[in-house]
C-alpha cells in the first residue's frame, strides 16, 4: 500500500470492513505516512494481562495514547472537526484563519497540533485546575492559552461559553481572518469520527468478537461514536455498553435512574466543578449532543472513586508496565467490575485516553502522596482492594 492509504480513514469517506481489516493489519507498520496527521488511528488493541488473569475474562484496551498529533483519542475528533470546517469553508488555511476551543486539554492539544499543521492559528479555553503541563505543552505548540476558573455552564466565563464568544469576537472584527468555534461538546463532527474509525477498528481487532465496551464520557463523543457503530452499523446488539463515571459526575445517576441528581446521594448533589477530583477528561453534569447520540445504547453505568482510579493506574504500572493518566484508570477500573458481573472467558474493551505523562503534577503527584508508589509490602493488600 502507498502512503496515501494511511493517512487516515476521513480522508478517504467511509470505509468497508474488509477496508479496515486490511489497515488494522497494516496499521503501526513502518510505511511513510503523510504528515502528523497520518500518525492518527489504527491504535493496538492491548490485552491488560494482569486484569485479564485477576478476572478470568479477557480485558482488552485501545491504546488510544498512541494516536500520535496529540496523543489521544481527541487527535480523530480534532482531524474530523477540522475536515468538516474546511469543508463547509469555515476554516481556509490561507486566510489566517483561527481555532477557537473549550477543553479540558486533550482536544486542545490535538487541535494545536493539527493548526499547526494545516496552516491555522488556535486558541484554548480551559479550566485552571488540570494539570499544569497541559497548558505548558498548549504554549509550546503556539496555542494561546486562557485558564478561567471552573464555573458552571450558565456562566458566560465557562470555559466552553467564553471560546464560543471568543470566536464571534474573531468573526466580528475587521480582520478578513474567520474564528471558527470547534465546539467539541455538541459537534456531530465528534461522535461521528469515533463511528468511523474508531468502533470499525474495535471490530476488525476483535473480529466482532466482544461482549462489553465500556468507557467515560466528557463529550461523549467516544461512548455514543463506539456504540452506535457496533450496535447499529455492525450489529452487535447484545454487546454491553457502560459508562465508567467519576466521583462528581450527574451521568451515572442519568443512566441508572433516569435523572442528572440524586438527592438521596450525596455526591449527585455537587456539581462536578465544585469537586476537587483528580480525574480529568470525563465526567459531566449536563447532556451533550454528543452523549445524547448514543445515550439510549448505554446498558449500565458504574461509578468509580478517585481512590480506586489511583489504585488502578498504580497497579497498571506494576503490574502491566502500562503507565497511563487518570481517565484510563477510570475506564480499567469500570472495565473490571464490568468483566466481574459477567461469565468467565468473556471479553471486555475499553480505551486508555492518554498517557501517564501529561498527569504528571497532579493525579501522579497524589498517587505518591497516598503512598502506594514503591512500598510492595502491603501489595496483596491492594490486590484485595482492587478486585474485592
Ligand atoms: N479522557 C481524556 C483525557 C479526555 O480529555 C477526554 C475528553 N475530554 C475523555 C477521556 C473523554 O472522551 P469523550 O469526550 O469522547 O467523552
Amino acid at each position: 500500500a502507498g502512503p496515501e492509504e494511511h493517512r487516515g480513514s476521513f480522508l478517504f469517506g467511509p470505509v468497508t470492513l474488509e477496508d479496515r481489516e486490511d489497515s488494522v493489519m497494516l496499521a503501526r507498520s513502518c510505511d511513510i505516512v503523510d504528515g502528523i496527521e497520518g500518525t492518527i488511528g489504527n491504535t493496538p488493541l492491548v490485552r491488560i494481562r494482569s486484569l485479564s488473569e485477576a478476572t478470568g475474562c479477557e480485558i482488552l484496551a485501545k491504546a488510544e495514547f498512541l494516536n500520535g498529533a496529540g496523543g489521544s483519542p481527541k487527535d480523530r475528533v480534532a482531524l474530523s472537526m477540522i475536515q468538516a470546517a474546511e469543508e463547509q469553508g469555515l476554516l481556509s488555511p490561507g486566510r489566517g484563519d483561527t481555532i477557537y476551543e473549550g477543553t479540558v486539554g486533550s482536544t486542545g492539544i490535538s487541535l494545536a497540533v493539527l493548526a499547526r499543521a494545516r496552516g491555522y492559528k488556535c486558541h484554548i479555553c480551559m479550566p485552571d485546575d488540570m494539570a499544569i503541563e497541559k497548558s505548558d505543552l498548549l504554549h509550546h505548540l503556539g496555542a494561546t492559552v486562557e485558564r478561567v476558573p471552573p464555573a458552571p455552564i450558565t456562566d458566560p466565563g465557562h470555559f466552553v461559553n467564553l471560546a464560543r464568544t471568543r470566536a464571534k469576537q474573531h468573526t466580528a472584527s475587521d480582520s478578513p481572518s474567520r474564528g471558527f468555534f470547534a465546539d467539541q461538546f455538541e459537534s456531530q463532527a465528534n461522535y461521528t469520527a469515533h463511528v468511523r474509525t474508531t468502533g470499525p477498528e474495535i471490530y476488525a481487532q476483535t473480529r466482532g468478537q466482544l461482549d462489553a465496551f465500556v468507557a467515560g464520557a466528557g463529550t461523549g463523543g467516544t461512548i455514543s461514536g463506539v456504540a452506535r457503530y457496533l450496535k447499529l452499523e455492525a450489529g452487535l446488539t447484545s454487546v454491553r455498553v457502560v459508562l465508567a463515571d467519576p466521583q462528581g459526575s450527574g451521568l451515572y445517576n442519568k443512566i441508572r435512574y433516569g435523572v442528572m441528581y440524586s438527592s438521596t446521594e450525596k455526591e449527585g448533589t455537587r456539581r462536578r466543578h465544585q469537586v476537587d477530583t483528580m480525574v480529568e477528561g470525563i465526567g459531566i453534569n449536563r447532556i451533550t449532543e454528543n452523549f445524547e447520540a448514543g445515550r439510549s445504547l448505554i446498558d449500565d453505568a458504574v461509578r468509580v472513586t478517585d481512590e480506586q482510579a489511583c489504585k488502578m493506574a498504580r497497579w497498571l504500572v506494576e503490574h502491566d508496565g502500562i503507565f497511563i493518566g487518570s481517565s484510563s484508570a477510570v475506564n480499567c477500573v469500570a472495565a473490571v467490575v464490568t468483566a466481574m458481573k459477567l461469565p468467565k472467558g468473556s471479553r471486555v474493551v475499553t480505551i486508555l485516553c492518554d498517557s501517564g505523562t501529561r498527569h504528571l503534577s497532579k493525579f501522579w503527584k497524589h498517587i505518591a502522596a497516598m503512598g502506594l508508589e514503591g512500598d510492595k509490602s502491603d501489595e496483596q493488600q491492594r490486590e484485595e482492594d482492587l478486585f474485592e
